[in-house]
């Protein structure tokens, strides 16, 4: 059987409590909507996010944590603390903190397995640059990134993957279906190789995923879904992705 399908989003450093009408929004638009929702806001507003979704269709995630438990870690988060407040999920290497804080494989993958030692779904975010897509390494890039971030301990119970190239970030260009189809297939075939359960692992595409391009992307082979930043800050937009899957 095919994996269940999740629509993510990563509301990034946006949003405040008036924001979270849009949960609402969502919620009442959304409510017979046979996949997983799942809307990572900053932490700001994950326990009041949390509350109000309650036990409706929307989950809430984290955007980061931190490998440790607690500790000297001065505006930082666990994923002990992520869970305490609310949320089940947990952004862990994504782009702009690869690139904003100079996050390796090796510490997404420390993230991760705190994600799972707490008890939360981790996101893990693989993708290439333009640069590299323009040498013809994306394949190379997106294998070693898979096997250095995802930790032995993932089940596709525990673990989602992401798949973001870079370029397509923010800046409203995406990858054809060719590109995407070849990626999702190479990132299947390397879990499936990896792991007892890898067939059963959400494969997210992310990258100016919008309304207009939804359901085209979501009929691509592997595409179990989408981790979506700018269009899923508003219900008006975000809701139609959802009903695209
Ligand atoms: C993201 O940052 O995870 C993302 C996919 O952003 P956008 O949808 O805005 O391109």
């Amino acid at each position: 059987m095919p994996p269940r399908k999740l629509a993510a989003g990563n509301w990034k450093m946006n949003g405040t409590l008036a924001s979270l009408a849009e949960v609402e929004t969502l919620m009442r638009d959304c409510a017979s909507a046979e996949v997983d929702i799942l809307i990572c806001p900053p932490a700001t507003l994950l326990h009041p996010m949390a509350e109000r979704v309650g036990r409706g269709p929307v989950a809430v995630g984290g955007q980061d944590c931190h490998a440790k438990e607690s500790g000297a870690h001065t505006g930082d988060i666990s994923a002990e603390q992520l869970r305490d407040a609310g949320a089940s999920h947990v952004i862990v290497g994504h782009s702009e903190r690869r690139a904003d804080h100079g996050e390796t494989d090796a510490a997404v993958a420390a993230k991760a397995v705190a994600a799972h030692r707490a008890g939360i779904v981790s996101v893990i975010c693989v993708g290439e640059t333009e640069a590299q897509r323009d040498a013809g390494e994306t394949l190379d890039v997106i294998a070693r990134q898979l096997a250095d971030s995802v930790p032995g301990c993932a089940t596709a119970a525990n673990t989602v993957v992401a798949y973001e190239p870079v370029w397509a970030i923010g800046t409203g260009r995406t990858p054809t279906g060719e590109q995407i189809a070849e990626v999702h297939a190479a990132m299947r075939k390397a879990l499936v190789a990896r792991f007892p359960d890898g067939a059963g692992f959400r494969l997210l595409y992310g990258g100016s995923v919008k309304p207009s391009n939804a359901a085209e992307i979501f009929a691509i082979a592997d595409v179990d879904g989408a981790l979506v930043g700018g269009a899923s800050l508003k219900a008006s937009d975000f809701g139609p992705i959802v009903k695209a899957l």
